[in-house]
This record gives structure tokens, C-alpha cells and sequence, in this order.
């Protein structure tokens, strides 16, 4: 459980700072600029059109006082007329056959339309004339206030003026999507400047000087207009200035296109610029479809002398180059953008990869060592930023950590080593104390069994020496006699010898030092091979095989007697041990025990072997499972024997299967 948040807290931080430092290297970038970029792009495309709109308002304006100018104008120049001496000469003669001369003489001068002489009651004094008596300008100028305004004539009046101007009045309507639907076919009626001026007649009576142009298809004013608002390099390369003077919805005079040559006379305003402006009196500002492209437009009502919207002004701009140009800087800003993007985002990715990676290094190799790589490293290379050197650093403290742990493993061992080495020595020692102890028990018995069988043999060999000595004369009374008991004298003779064997074996048993002859040096396999006559019936008769293999070269030094002793012990333990026969197995070879140069006697059997509780206890003194056929003193005698030559001996044994006894003697020098 705690390692597995461990391994969390690891894993997660190294993870959520890749991705900090991403943020914090992309986010000014990818984020942060396009943001501020798309603000700063709105704002700035909302003041372009309102500086668009702006602009056409200003445009609009231009338009409508250069208007305001032609009304003024005329209105002056025909006032001007009226109080001139000329005028009033013309008129005031009393024959006036030159008035109609004079007029149009001073309407070409002018540049009107029409003028005329009307009287008080507006009836032209010049038959031919129209009846001006209901128009509102006529009724000013004949109340002695010159008056210009905008008017509607219908064809009629027009034709009653000149049938010229009806003619030029009429304009063919042409078919127009998103206007007003109509059934009219064209417009016959005509939008005039309309001015009019009283005059003082000389016998005290009213008339007014009527003149006026006539704006439908008068493109000299119109494109007075468009080259007034629109001068040279006033607009954007592509773009086109326009101008339009609206009959109620009809284009009556304009410089907007239908095709190349073609002015869009006839055509009409959509029905949303209808309603806006001559519904409601508004001025439009804002982008209109206009003919056959977007424009960014002003449109004002034109009111009539009796106050009724009766057309329009437009002025207005092509849009597509100033959307253009919009996208165009769009474009490079986007562009500007992207190059920026491409070439701060790697610089910032690698800025960013040179703080997280070393760092996601050093948490890995961490990890690494925790999972038990004590030689993991960041191996990251010497570099100058303070990472580069915790690097660094954690790398030193990792030596460190490894040297360490190295040590404490090799102290580790070197201590398991002595623990073992001090328990193989304890035991060592306490297998020596035991055989130290058991020889101890051995020597204090054989000590004591010394001491009595010493005084015992002693007793016993007077007796027996006083038997011997009374046998003797009992034999020498007896004389021929003892014959008849000669077998019972042999028995006795035999055992007599026989006890003073076993005393002498027994005095030899205590005191084996007195009994010690000298020394001399012997190949153990000769030795062995003299005994051999001694034990060949006893061979015989339990029909056991002999193997010899006698590979030893050294000698070894030690009483003849007394080895021959031992291998006679030896031998007729073994051949006991086969009663019903077997092998009786006799090899010596070189052999050295802890250094020392020696000769080794092996003498087997596969007779009946022993038990280990049993093979505790052959050397001990009168141990023997012969009962009185057996003494128990053989082993323990050739033990001493051999001990004091400084050799050693030993048995291993299987019950049923046989036994080996071993022998080992150092090699005489
Ligand atoms: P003894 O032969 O007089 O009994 P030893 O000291 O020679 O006394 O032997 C002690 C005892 O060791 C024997 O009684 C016998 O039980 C046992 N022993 C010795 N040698 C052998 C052998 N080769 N096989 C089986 N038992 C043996
Ligand atoms: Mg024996």
C-alpha cells in the first residue's frame, strides 16, 4: 500500500511538470496571442466598418449640401434675373413680342430647363406654359418671398413646359429583384429643382419669374456629384464612388453600371432601403446590395415643397476592395501568426524539454535505484543550468549510496564468514572437549584398573607359581604313573599357562610402559605376513578367503612384537566375526593425516559387523561379547599401543554387512 503511493507521488509529479512546462512554453503562443489577436481583430473589423459607415455619412453629406448648393444656386440666378434692369425693360415695355426670346435666351445663359413669366395667379403669361399656380414655391415667390425646392411634375405638366423634358423624363422601368413588386412598366414623372421669384411689375401688379431644371437622366449633375464626393484617390484601388438621385424608388439619374456603358436608369431601390427611408424618413447607413454588387451606402429621403418624401440621394462606395483589404491584413496577420508560431513553439518546446527531461531522468533513475539498480545513473552530461547540475550532484549521491551499500554487503559477508568460522570452532571445540573428557573417563578408569589389576596379577601369579611348583612334584611322585593322568596334566599345564597369559596381559594392560621394548623400523606388510602362519588354522577351519594388497613403501617405527600384536588382535577379531565363513580383507598403502607422511593398515571383514551403540564401547576395557572366550582387553591394548607410536585407530561397521578397522602409524624418519 505505501509503495504504491510512493510509486504515485513519483511518477505523477515527473508527468504534471511535462506537461506544466508545456503549458507554460505553448500557452503564451497557441493560446494566449491567437486570443488577444481574435480580440484585437474583432475590434479592430467593428471601428473599420464603423469608420466605413462613417465615411459614407461624410460622403452623403457632400452630396446633400452640393444639392442644396444647385437649389440655392438656381434659386439666386433666377431672382438675380428677375430684378435685373434687362428683365425689367423686357417686361415693362408695352408691347412684350420679345419676352419669350429673352427668356430662353436667359435660360440657356443659366442653364435651366425651363423659366418662366407667370402672373398672380400663376397662369403663364407665355401661352405654352404650365399652371403654377398651386405650387407652393410659385405661391411664396408671388408673396413676394423667392422659393427653391425639389418638385414632382407629372409627364403632362412636363410636356406642358417643353415636350422635350417629357420626353427626357421618361425612363423605361427595369425588372429588379428585392424591390417592391409593381405593375408599372416606367416613369414618366420628373424630379425638378423648382424656383421661383416674385417680380415688381411696373402698374403695381404681381407675377413671379418661374425656372427649374430638370434632374431625371441629368447626368451632368450627377456626376458633378460623384467627382465631388469621390475625387481622385479618394477611395482604395478597385474601388468606385456612386452616385444616385432617386424618383421615389426609381434610379432617375445615376452613375452605378448595369453593364460597361450602361447606367442602371430605371432600376429600383430594394424594398428594405424603400421602407427605411421613404417609409420612415431614416437615413440608411449601412453595406447594400446595389445593382449587381455590395456597396457600402447612404441613402437620405428628398422632400418635395409640400413636405412629402417623394425620392432619394445615394452616395456610396464598392465594398469589395475594403473587404479586401480587410482579409488581405486578415491574412497577413494570420500569416504573421503562424510564422511566429513556427518558429517560437520548437525554441519553446526544446526550452521546455531541457527543464522536464533531465528531470523526468532523475526521477526515473530514482525509481530505478528504489527497485533495487543500485548502478542506475541520470548520466545526464555536465551541463551549466542549475538542473544540470542536481543532475550531477544526484549522480555523485548515488556513488555514494552504491559505495556504501557495497560496503555494508561486504561487511555483511565478512561478518557471516566469522560467525561461521567462530561456530565451526565452538563446535570444534566442543567436539574436542568431549573426546578430552571421554579420554579423561578412559585414563581415570584404566588408572584405577591399573592399580588393581596390578595388585590383583600379583596375587594371582604367587598362587599360580605355587600350583605349578606342587604340579611339578606331584608329576616327579607319580613318576611312571603320570603318564595314566598325562592328559589331565596337559589340561592343567594349558591352563595354568593360560591365566598366566591372561595376568601378564593384564600387568602389560596397566602398565604397557614397563613392558615396551625397543624400536625399530618395519614395513607394516611384512609384519603383517609373519602373524599369518599364527591365524592360518583358525582361517582354515571357518573357510575364510584372504585378500592381501600391500601397496605401501614407507616404513614405520615400533616394537615388532607389538604390532604383530595388534595385527593378531586384529585378525582373529575379524575371523570371530565370520563364523560361517567369508573374506578377510588385509591392505596397506602410503597415507598422510594432516600433513604427516604415514602408513595405512586396513584389515575387513563381512562378518557381523556392529551398531553404532556397540562400536561406542570396543575400546573400552574388558568390553567384550565373547563372554569368557573373550578377554575385552584386545582393542583397548592395541588402542594404547598404537597411540603411543603416535598413530591412531579407528572402525566403521555395518551390522550384517562387516567391518573395517584402520590403522595409521606416522612414517619412521
Ligand atoms: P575380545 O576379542 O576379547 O572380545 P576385543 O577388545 O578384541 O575383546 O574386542 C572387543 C569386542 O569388540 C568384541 O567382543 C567384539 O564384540 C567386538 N569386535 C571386535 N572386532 C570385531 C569385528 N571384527 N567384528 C565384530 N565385532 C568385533
Ligand atoms: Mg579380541
Amino acid at each position: 500500500m505505501a509503495e504504491t503511493v510512493n510509486t504515485d507521488m513519483q511518477t505523477r509529479p515527473a508527468r504534471s511538470i511535462r506537461f506544466r512546462l508545456l503549458a507554460i512554453a505553448l500557452l503564451p503562443t497557441l493560446v494566449i496571442l491567437p486570443l488577444l489577436l481574435g480580440i484585437t481583430i474583432a475590434r479592430w473589423n467593428t471601428k473599420f466598418d464603423a469608420l466605413l459607415i462613417t465615411k459614407v455619412n461624410g460622403d452623403l453629406t457632400i452630396a446633400h449640401q452640393y444639392l442644396s448648393r444647385i437649389l440655392e444656386n438656381t434659386g439666386e440666378h433666377i431672382q438675380a434675373l428677375a430684378v435685373s434692369a434687362a428683365f425689367r425693360d423686357t417686361v415693362g415695355a408695352d408691347e412684350t413680342p420679345d419676352l419669350p426670346t429673352f427668356l430662353e435666351k436667359s435660360r440657356l445663359t443659366l442653364g435651366l430647363d425651363f423659366l418662366m413669366l407667370v402672373d398672380d395667379r400663376g397662369q403663364p403669361l407665355i401661352s405654352g406654359g404650365q399652371d403654377q399656380g398651386d405650387w407652393p414655391v410659385v405661391k411664396s415667390a408671388l408673396g413676394g418671398v423667392p422659393s427653391t425646392a425639389i418638385d414632382i411634375f407629372s409627364n403632362e405638366q412636363l410636356a406642358l413646359v417643353s415636350p422635350a423634358l417629357a420626353e427626357r423624363a421618361r425612363i423605361d422601368l427595369v425588372e429588379t429583384t428585392n424591390a417592391v413588386p409593381t405593375d408599372r412598366t416606367s416613369e414618366t414623372r420628373g424630379m425638378v429643382v423648382h424656383s421661383a421669384s416674385p417680380v415688381p411689375l411696373a402698374d403695381g401688379g404681381k407675377a413671379a419669374l418661374v425656372g427649374g431644371i430638370l434632374l431625371n437622366q441629368n447626368l451632368v449633375f450627377i456626376d458633378t456629384i460623384n467627382d465631388l464626393v469621390y475625387r481622385e484617390a479618394s477611395l482604395p484601388e478597385g474601388s468606385r464612388g456612386t452616385a444616385t438621385l432617386f424618383l421615389e424608388d426609381v434610379r432617375i439619374s445615376t452613375n452605378v453600371r448595369l453593364f460597361e456603358d450602361r447606367r442602371a436608369l430605371g432600376t429600383r431601390v430594394s424594398s428594405a432601403v424603400r421602407a427605411a427611408v421613404l417609409d420612415e424618413g431614416r437615413t440608411w447607413l449601412d453595406s447594400a446590395f446595389v445593382v449587381n454588387d455590395w456597396y457600402i451606402s447612404a441613402y437620405e429621403p428628398i422632400v418635395d415643397s409640400f413636405g412629402r418624401r417623394v425620392g432619394m440621394l445615394y452616395v456610396g462606395f464598392l465594398e469589395t476592395p475594403f473587404r479586401q483589404a480587410k482579409y488581405a491584413t486578415l491574412l497577413t496577420i494570420i500569416l504573421a501568426f503562424l510564422a511566429v508560431a513556427a518558429v517560437s513553439v520548437p525554441i519553446f518546446l526544446r526550452w521546455a524539454r531541457a527543464i522536464f527531461k533531465p528531470l523526468e531522468r532523475m526521477s526515473d533513475t530514482i525509481t530505478r535505484v528504489e527497485a533495487g539498480n543500485m548502478g542506475a545513473r541520470t548520466e545526464l552530461k555536465a551541463a551549466s543550468d542549475e538542473i544540470g547540475r542536481v543532475a550531477v550532484h544526484l549522480d555523485g549521491l548515488l556513488d555514494q549510496l552504491q559505495q556504501r551499500d557495497r560496503e555494508l554487503r561486504q561487511w555483511n559477508d565478512e561478518l557471516n564468514d566469522r560467525v561461521a568460522e567462530r561456530t565451526s570452532e565452538l563446535e570444534h571445540a566442543n567436539r574436542q572437549i568431549e573426546a578430552t573428557t571421554k579420554q579423561l573417563i578412559m585414563s581415570e578408569k584404566l588408572a584405577a584398573i591399573g592399580e588393581i589389576t596390578a595388585g590383583v596379577a600379583h596375587e594371582i601369579n604367587n598362587p599360580i607359581a605355587v600350583i605349578q611348583g606342587n604340579l611339578d612334584v606331584v608329576r616327579s611322585v607319580l613318576g611312571s604313573h603320570a603318564s595314566e593322568a598325562s592328559i589331565e596334566f596337559r589340561l592343567i599345564d594349558e591352563q595354568i599357562h593360560r591365566i598366566s597369559q591372561i595376568v601378564t596381559k593384564l600387568l602389560q594392560f596397566a602398565k604397557p610402559e614397563e613392558y615396551a621394548g625397543y624400536v625399530e623400523r618395519h614395513a607394516p606388510a611384512g609384519v603383517i605376513s609373519d602373524c599369518l602362519p599364527l591365524v592360518q588354522h583358525l582361517l582354515h577351519k571357518a573357510e575364510i578367503a584372504l585378500v592381501r594388497d600391500d601397496a605401501a613403501t614407507r616404513l614405520v617405527l615400533m616394537n615388532r612384537t607389538e604390532l604383530q600384536q595388534v595385527a593378531i588382535n586384529l585378525i582373529v577379531n575379524a575371523i570371530h566375526a565370520m563364523p560361517k565363513g567369508g573374506t578377510l580383507t588385509i591392505r596397506t598403502c602410503d597415507q598422510d593425516i594432516d600433513g604427516k607422511p604415514g602408513v595405512a593398515v586396513d584389515i575387513a571383514d563381512t562378518g557381523v559387523g556392529m551398531t553404532d551403540e556397540l562400536m561406542g564401547r570396543i575400546f573400552d576395557p574388558f568390553f567384550t561379547t565373547k563372554r569368557e572366550k573373550g578377554t575385552g582387553l584386545g582393542l583397548s591394548i592395541s588402542q594404547r599401543l598404537i597411540a603411543r607410536q603416535g598413530g591412531r585407530i579407528s572402525a566403521e561397521s555395518e551390522p550384517g554387512e562387516g567391518t573395517r578397522f584402520s590403522i595409521w602409524l606416522p612414517e619412521a624418519n
